[in-house]
């Protein structure tokens, strides 16, 4: 058996370390490099010609890569691939496959770990501390924790009498799984893939072009483990381009997905439309959007300082690009006055620019589309009378995709900025009434459609309490006295319900299931 993994220490990168040293001549030489990303189908590159640019949000005249896109040529043929290998990967003993991932574990944690923290740096503009945590740590523990769960579940067997002997045969899925993977994270990425892998399922995996860069260094990674050609195919491109084809195929087992809500709701739809086609049922596994709250009762005011750094680092790390960060805060009016003054500090501080520079606490959104969307986030902001800027609200396009960390405080707890998912480094707040906790619960229950992370703040256990069970259905991952952000594998099983996804828990032996399609024998003797 294997004895239940350790989670991967996190390195800390300062100044004068072996790793900051190894990691800044990896930065380096990287982006003094063009790479030319193709599509992998069968371990084979194919260069389609029909080409992206895959450039550093944080300097975006700097193109790191040329990208191929798969088109409906590319996607058929990586169909029929998957299916031609399905059969000998299905029957791999679960150890032999188990060996692959735990081997890329263990490149991950050593020779590769400058090499993917450096991609995800460079690609995504994470900081050296935020790529080390991703694309490192969050990816090493996946791959380990996922063995060690995915052991759990084979021994799951049903009881037997003297006449007869029972089985379950976790069988994969009958089909192929299709991954479909975000920019955010790296770890999440390889996971959307490895995972329905690990099970014996083959992957079509479709990474977010903007995320392509890192996307093909995973794939070099699980190469080098020993992955069979043709496990895991990559299929870059267009959303629709690739998916409706893969979604109209009678051959799709499943879906693995991270990303936004719309994108899911299309996915089902045409899972739904194509129903009939389908030899199975497919399993639809998605993590989806967020708006997660943090709620501070009067009781956390000793806490004041732990507030605030729970905002400042929920909200602004990694430019608040994450399904978890905290986006909107409900804070009571007696604890107002001393903490406007603590955030605006602590804003103010912030250090934003080119991550390769390790004094900067943020870098840039991910992309035109993410800047030009915030940027109406902040005029709206600007213009609104119910509206005030505490801290932030500027942008500069110049160089980078940046947006300063920027606090709005809200009249309407039920305002846009309030509700809807930006997913940037914009962060709305309420001051309530301390005499009004409960209603306010139950306004942050009921505002926002989503239900993924979220943060209380007491001191008093029966505001806690409180909080516990006004706010049951409305975040999957609940933090008592913390940022809501930065979950661990095998501590925090991630994902929520409601508009936020299918909270099938990455990382976790309830996923794992989903990728299998159980048969139970039973034998008369
Ligand atoms: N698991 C991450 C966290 O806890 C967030 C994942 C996401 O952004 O999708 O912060």
């Amino acid at each position: 058996r294997v004895p239940a993994p350790k989670n991967e220490p996190v390195l800390s990168h300062a100044p004068g370390s072996p790793e900051r040293r190894e990691l800044q001549a990896t930065l380096k030489r990287m982006s003094a490099e063009q790479l030319e990303i193709p599509v992998i189908i069968g371990g084979k590159h194919v260069r389609t010609g029909k080409t992206d640019t895959v450039r550093m949000p944080h300097k975006h005249s700097h193109v790191l890569a040329t990208l191929h896109e798969a088109d409906a040529g590319t996607v058929e043929q990586a169909i029929q691939n998957s299916l031609s290998v399905k059969e000998d990967w299905a029957r791999m003993p679960f150890q032999s496959r188990a060996a692959i991932f735990l081997r890329a574990a263990e490149l991950l944690a050593t020779r590769y770990r400058p090499i993917m923290n450096a991609a995800t740096m460079l690609g995504q503009s994470k900081t050296a501390h935020q790529a080390e945590i991703d694309a490192t740590c969050e990816a090493v523990d996946f791959l380990r924790y996922n063995v060690h769960f995915a052991e759990q579940i084979l021994a799951m067997q049903p009881e037997n009498s003297p006449q007869t002997w029972n089985m379950t045969d976790y069988r994969p899925l009958d089909g192929f799984v299709f991954s479909v993977a975000p920019f955010n994270f790296t770890s999440i990425a390889m996971n959307l893939a490895v995972a329905p892998a690990l099970m014996g399922n083959v992957v079509l995996f479709k990474p977010s072009n903007t995320a392509a860069y890192s996307a093909w260094y995973i794939m070099e990674l699980l190469r080098e483990a020993g992955l069979p050609d043709g496990v895991i195919n990559m299929l870059p491109g267009d959303g629709p381009t690739v998916g409706n084809p893969v979604l109209a195929s009678p051959h799709l087992g499943g879906i693995h997905f991270t990303g936004s809500t719309p994108t899911f709701n299309v996915m089902w739809k045409t899972v739904g439309e194509n129903i009939s086609r389908y030899k199975q049922y497919p399993r639809i596994v998605g993590e989806t959007g967020g708006k997660d709250f943090i709620v501070a009762h009067p009781s956390a005011a000793d806490d004041l300082e732990a507030l605030a750094v729970a905002i400042v680092r929920g909200g602004f790390e990694y430019q608040g690009q994450k399904c978890s960060a905290p986006s909107r805060i409900f804070v009571p009016e007696s604890m107002w006055p001393k903490l406007k003054p603590r955030l605006q500090a602590l804003i103010s501080e912030i250090r934003m620019g080119d991550v390769t520079d390790f004094r900067n606490f943020m870098g840039a959104v991910i992309d035109e589309k993410s800047f030009k969307k915030t940027s109406g986030y902040i005029d709206l902001a600007k213009n609104d009378s119910g509206a005030t800027v505490v801290a932030g609200g500027e942008v500069d396009r110049k160089e980078g995709w940046f947006i300063k960390p920027t606090l709005v405080q809200l009249q309407d707890p039920k305002h846009r900025i309030m509700r809807e998912e930006i997913f940037a480094p914009v962060v709305g707040l309420h001051v309530y009434p301390d005499s009004k906790y409960v209603e306010t619960l139950r306004e942050v229950d009921a505002a926002a459609s989503y239900a993924l992370t979220g943060s209380v703040f007491a001191r008093d256990r029966k505001a806690i309490d409180t909080a516990l069970s006004e706010l049951r259905h409305a975040a999957g991952n609940f933090y008592i006295n913390d940022k809501p952000t930065g979950a661990v594998v095998g501590q925090q099983p991630f994902g929520g319900s409601r508009a936020s996804g299918t909270n099938d828990k990455a990382g976790s032996l309830l996923n794992l299931t989903r990728w299998t399609s159980p048969r139970t024998i039973k034998e008369n003797f």
